[in-house]
């Protein structure tokens, strides 16, 4: 079996269109574009590109993108003030603050400064808690885009047992919820994890988000299971890999996503969706 390709470049330019005509429907009916506040602090080089791919995006969407680039030196105290001049500012729908964030600034306390209403990444305690009762409002931006690409592989996900390898706040953990929502029965396996083969090869539906390049070898893969890879991994010759070996591992799936070219652009297409549904929330 060679698998088909789970295209995030190209749904996801579909969804950044959507967006866009959204938008434009939106500014016909004499309302305002949306805006989304991107705050980068310091000048990581990987942060830097993140947050280039998604002022850009909002430009293909329509969206109105306010940057605060501040240096690394900057205290909490003065992020945490920008914060609630964001939350305040009527004209502004969405905040996001790349993360990592310098040590000396913790990102749970600037999360939970954000206005649940503009929590756009959705990592606020209040919506990971509304997800996790199955009311879900702002969605965390990278489960939320992979299981937008599952969906549009047309396969019924119900009953399906879905392995995710990798637990943390904002993939691992959320992507459970995700799963289970859409009525999958959800493994979570991670660094303590005995015997991560034996997960692995009994999933149907396999996402990986580890940070590890090609950790997950192709024949640990069950014969037609979708292989959803989030990992993105830098290389000694500067080439992108994912966490999941991908040339032996389509020879065994019926779906993979590429790295790059899978869930990467769609964590950004699915940022501006966010972005337009706080909007219509804020300014119906
Ligand atoms: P993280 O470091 O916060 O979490 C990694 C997880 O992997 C942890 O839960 C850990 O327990 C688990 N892990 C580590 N070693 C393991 C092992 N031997 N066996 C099983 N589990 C193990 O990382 P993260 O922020 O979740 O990111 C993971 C990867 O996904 C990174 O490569 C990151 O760059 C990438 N990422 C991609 C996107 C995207 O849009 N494509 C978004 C976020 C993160």
């Amino acid at each position: 079996m060679t698998a088909n390709i789970l295209d995030g470049k190209a749904l996801s330019a579909q969804i950044l269109q959507q967006v866009r005509q959204n938008v434009e429907a939106r500014l016909s009916a004499g309302k305002r574009l949306p805006a989304l506040a991107v705050i980068l602090v310091g000048e990581e080089p990987a942060s830097a590109i993140y947050v280039r791919n998604k002022r850009r995006s909002c430009e293909t969407a329509s969206v109105r993108s306010v940057s605060h680039d501040l240096p690394a030196s900057t205290t909490q105290e003065a992020l945490l003030a920008l914060i609630d001049q964001l939350n305040e500012d009527p004209e502004i729908d969405g905040i996001l603050v790349q993360l990592p964030l310098p040590k000396h600034i913790e990102a749970e306390t600037v999360i939970e400064r954000i206005h649940p209403d503009k929590d756009v990444d959705g990592f606020h305690p209040y919506n990971i808690g509304r997800l996790a009762l199955r009311l879900p409002t702002l969605r965390p931006c990278t489960p939320r885009g992979v299981m937008t690409l599952l969906k549009a592989s047309g396969e019924e996900l119900k009953g399906k047992h879905a392995v995710i390898v990798g637990a943390s706040n904002i993939v691992g953990r959320p992507m459970g919820l995700e799963l289970l929502l859409a009525g999958c029965t959800v493994t979570t396996t991670h660094r303590f994890t005995r015997d991560l083969k034996s997960f692995v090869s009994q999933a149907e539906i396999l996402v990986v988000a580890v940070g590890k390049p090609k950790f997950i070898p192709g024949e640990w893969i069950r014969e037609g299971a979708m292989v959803i890879d989030v990992g993105i991994n830098r290389l000694p010759d500067n080439s992108i890999c994912g966490d999941v070996d991908f040339e032996t591992a389509r020879q065994r799936a019926a779906w993979i996503t590429p790295v790059p070219g899978g869930v990467g652009p769609m964590t950004v297409a699915t940022l501006l969706e966010n972005t337009l549904e706080a909007a219509q929330r804020h300014a119906p």
